[in-house]
């Protein structure tokens, strides 16, 4: 195993294991919620894991990624980066963590190359901003561990075509990128539809698979994907039999928030991918940016403020961000509660000061730090590393039981 600790660059401040963002008292109410281990998140988490009856006390091997096709947003954040930084300042000495920068998922939409290479540093600059630890976490790009892509293709053989025909994400990502609602994506133009977009669930359960992850913490959006890794694992099981089960059947870990929709559109969720830009809240949006984006909300002409995510869905979504960010994820409709005879402005007004405060501390050190390309690139080499040499003890033993050695 690899222990290299990293030297931060002296202007940058940091305590390690400590990743709260630093402007925020103790007792702000994002630091409790996002942070604490008795929040209703941590209880999502047990919720989840008892649901599926395996809440161990066997170690925990814990996955997740993002992909590089732009800067974070809140969604991002409140459905899945927070959950990462939470679970990491939680978890037990013996469990496991590993986050990754999937640059091959985004490569299966088109991408400007100079972009992308901008956008892999972006991320893993996000990802120290927001409080992950490389000595803790194996922080690592995707790309610079061909044992996902090796795993994938074994996975390819062995996935039937009608059960990735079922998944209805390359549907809503194709979609996205044309500027069409998810509501619209049985229309969508297939035209744009390669293998890879098509078959990206299969690698997204190799990555999963490779460390042979158990927990993964990850938004709404990806429970076709993880009930599909579920199914894959089970079928090499079956097919490959050893002295023991080779993989474990990886359970998803929500957040309350775990769905963020447009500002623009809400009947689609925020996506980094989608054209318009003032439809997310980026993690290094400044304040005026944030005011302007909150400002332009679509919500409706209803008077008064209610919770109605069906009839009312843009309105549903503000109070979700707010429930999120300001009152510890409290019920949404008690967070409705507090603005009858309000509205949408007193609303707006209340979200922008709470997404302000929240994405502070996170917004100043990720432009410190993502001025520090060589401390970056540190990093993303030891992070390779380590993944690297985690995985290939399951590769050995997936190459021997399918015959491949
Ligand atoms: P893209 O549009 O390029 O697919 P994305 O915004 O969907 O980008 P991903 O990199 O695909 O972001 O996903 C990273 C993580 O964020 C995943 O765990 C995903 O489930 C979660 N996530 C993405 N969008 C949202 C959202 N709107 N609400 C909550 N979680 C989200
Ligand atoms: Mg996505």
């Amino acid at each position: 195993m690899i222990t290299t600790k990293l030297k931060r660059p002296p202007p940058f401040h940091y305590i390690p294991g400590i990743s709260l963002p630093h402007t925020l008292s103790p007792s702000h109410p994002c630091r409790r919620r996002l942070f604490t281990t008795s929040s209703t998140a941590a209880h999502a988490d047990l919720l989840n894991e008892s649901q599926n009856g395996q809440r161990q006390s066997k170690p925990r091997v814990i996955f997740s990624g993002i992909q590089p096709t732009g800067i974070p947003h809140l969604g991002n954040y409140l459905g899945a980066l927070s959950n990462w930084v939470k679970l990491q300042n939680t978890a037990s000495a013996s469990d496991e963590l590993l986050f990754s920068i999937v640059g091959w998922h985004a490569l299966t939409l088109p991408q400007n190359p100079q972009k992308l290479r901008e956008a892999r540093m972006d991320i893993l600059a996000v990802l120290l901003a927001i409080g992950i630890d490389p000595d803790r976490a194996v922080v690592f790009h995707q790309d610079h561990n061909p044992n996902h892509t090796e795993l994938a293709w074994i996975f390819n053989c062995i996935t039937p075509m009608g059960k990735l025909r079922r998944m209805t994400t390359w549907k809503s990502r194709l979609a996205t990128s044309q500027n069409m609602g998810e509501e619209d994506a049985v229309d969508v133009d297939e035209g744009g539809l390669n293998l890879g977009l098509f078959a990206y669930p299969v690698l997204q359960a190799a990555d999963i698979l490779a460390y042979r992850a158990t927990h993964v913490p990850v938004g709404d959006d990806q429970t076709q994907h993880l009930e599909l890794c579920r199914v894959i694992a089970d079928q090499f099981n079956r097919n490959f039999k050893g002295m023991e089960r080779l993989f474990p059947l990886p359970i998803q870990l929500n957040t309350p928030s775990k769905r963020i929709l447009s500002l623009r559109d809400p009947t689609s969720k925020m996506s980094k991918s989608a054209p318009d830009t003032s439809s997310r809240i980026l993690l290094t949006d400044p304040p005026s940016t944030i005011a302007n984006k909150i400002r332009s909300a679509v919500t409706d002409s209803i008077p008064g403020i209610t919770y109605d995510p069906v009839n009312r869905p843009g309105t549903a979504n503000l109070l979700t961000i707010l429930a999120a960010c300001n009152y510890d994820n409290e019920d949404v409709q008690e967070t409705a509660g507090r603005y009858v005879g309000k509205n949408h402005g007193a609303l707006k007004k209340d979200l922008t000061e709470a997404v302000v405060e929240l994405l502070k501390g996170p917004r100043e050190k990720f432009e410190k730090l993502r001025t520090e390309t060589g401390y970056l690139e540190q990093i993303a080499q030891v992070g390779a590393e380590k993944a690297k040499s985690r995985s290939e003890a399951t590769m050995v033993e997936v190459r021997k039981r399918v015959g491949l050695t």
